[in-house]
């Protein structure tokens, strides 16, 4: 649909505005932060760049006569060094609201919202298409299921101009990230300038992945590596922004015909949701999704990846064959696998220690939990299994240990039903922690016997200082150097109880 032309009136408001722009937007006292977002954000482009070797392939869909069709095409990045001086005075003191947060962005995936043709007076409907946008992506899984390892950062980046490129419209607009439609020929390609686009996303805190809203009604998108743009005022924009993420963030295949040769003649693809192999084959040769073959609605259905011919996809319409339908079985472990190629399954834990720890440490774990929460925990000492030890904090029974070093270990596996490859998960939905534990026991005398003896001894040191080797005749229990409150607790756990040395 062709964009509602602006009237003159408004385009010499819109000049008087933007001869006072520059003033309004770059302050002096925005230079510093301004200066070392910039840097941020030709630092996150330039690793983009070197990743994806100069060139990113490129997704793009449309609906016609109510199908899904489009294809894929390769677009060369602009060089690093056409941008050092452009990054150096513009866009990044853009203002970064962090709008979903659940956890360090070091150990999160961070999406990166920017949108482009939204003026300072369009700042409101961009909220409201973000919010939109956002709130129906985090409803559908496995989104919904993992939205804890996601944060969301809202960039407000501020164009001269209402809406993007149009040039089959004869439509352009001067904005800050240079989003077009129509790009190289394609209507429903939307393109941006990635170096720009990363650069506005240096404002955020961490940046992982890119959603670029384009100020639009019209239909369209694009799925480049980590980076996805679609209109963001289209009544589709949130199953097309989910269909892309597909594409940029779970490295699928689209799984329609459209367009491409009849029949599919080339090699296996790499992408997990389509293959040359039928059920058999697959079942034989143990590849791509043999795992799910047993349910009903999972078989190797003909077409995809742009072929009537000689290509299967596995379900009979999924996300990445028509929008309104969820990612099914096999797409869904695959964006699962890829969340945990991000994200570590344990956020924080007791400390990794070289040197033996006190056998009294109260040890954790903090998982990242799904919802429902499908984390299993186990807790070993010695290599074996504690029995009913699966809450995320534990405490060794000192008292069943011989004197000296032992090893205590956690491993935490998200038990998902969701995925079915077991070697994938115990790469990267399983994680073990191991340390080694001095066990000195409140028997300070060695009769066996934790007993009144005991007791006078910890109290005739009691809040005296206490050094190696000998702790205070070992009353000092948690070895923390003075003899106190703590090591009595320790010492009456174990009152009246037989120990072994
Ligand atoms: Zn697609």
């Amino acid at each position: 649909m062709r964009s509602k032309p602006k009237s003159k009136f408004h385009y010499h408001i819109f000049s008087i505005f933007l001869l006072l722009s520059p003033q309004l937007f770059a302050g002096t006292v925005a230079q510093t932060a301004n200066t070392i977002s910039a840097n941020k954000g030709l630092a996150l482009y330039n690793n983009y760049y070197q990743q994806n070797e100069g060139e990113v392939e490129v997704y793009y869909d449309n609906i016609e006569d109510g199908k899904l069709v489009g294809g894929k095409t390769t677009l060369a990045l602009p060089p690093v060094v056409e941008y050092q001086g452009i990054m150096q005075q513009a866009s990044a003191s853009w203002n970064c609201e962090t709008i979903i947060n659940n956890g360090p962005p070091g150990n999160r995936i961070d999406i990166v919202v920017v949108g482009d043709g939204y003026t300072l007076s369009d700042m409101d409907a961009y909220y409201l298409h973000v919010d939109n946008i956002l709130s129906g992506y985090f409803a559908q899984q496995p989104l919904a299921s993992y939205i804890n390892f996601f944060n969301v950062h809202r960039v407000d980046v501020i164009s001269n101009e209402s809406g993007v490129d149009e040039p089959d419209y004869g439509i352009y607009r001067n904005t800050a990230l240079d989003m077009s439609y129509n790009c190289g020929g394609t209507p429903r390609l939307l393109c941006i300038d990635t170096a720009k686009a990363w650069n506005a996303a240096g404002a955020a805190p961490a940046a992982d992945q890119i959603l670029a809203l384009a100020n639009s009604t019209r239909y369209g998108g694009a799925g480049y590596t980590s980076l996805a743009t679609m209109a963001g005022n289209n009544s589709q924009s949130v199953e097309l922004a989910l269909h892309e993420f597909g594409h940029s963030f779970g490295k699928l295949a689209d799984e329609y015909e459209y367009d491409g040769p009849e029949t599919y003649t080339g090699p296996e693809p790499p992408q997990i949701n389509i293959s040359i192999y039928d059920a058999g084959q697959q079942a034989s040769l143990q590849t791509k999704w043999y795992r799910w073959l047993d349910l009903p609605n999972v078989d190797t259905y003909e077409g995809a990846n742009y072929s009537m011919y000689g290509i299967y996809r596995p379900t009979y319409n999924s996300k990445m064959r028509s929008l309104n339908r969820p990612f099914e079985e096999v797409n869904t472990e695959q964006i699962i696998f890829r969340i945990y190629a991000n994200v570590s399954i344990i956020d924080n834990s007791t400390p990794l220690s070289s040197v033996p720890i006190s056998c009294y440490t109260n040890f954790y774990v903090v998982p990242v939990k799904p919802i429902p929460n499908t984390i299993g925990i186990q807790w070993y000492v010695d290599g074996e299994p504690v029995s009913d030890a699966n809450a995320a904090t534990f405490s060794p029974d000192v008292a069943l240990l011989t004197d000296g070093i032992h090893e205590v270990s956690v491993t935490v596996t998200d038990n998902t039903s969701m995925v079915r490859n077991e070697v994938k998960r115990a790469q990267l939905m399983r994680k073990s922690l191991q340390w080694r534990i001095n066990v000195v026991k409140p028997d300070f005398n060695q009769d066996n016997f934790v007993d009144v003896t005991d007791f006078a001894i910890l109290t005739n040191y009691w809040l005296d200082a206490c050094s190696a080797p000998g702790w205070c005749e070992g009353s000092d229990l948690d070895r923390d150097g003075i003899v106190n409150f703590n090591d009595f607790r320790i010492f009456a756990r174990y009152w009246l109880e037989a120990v072994i040395h």
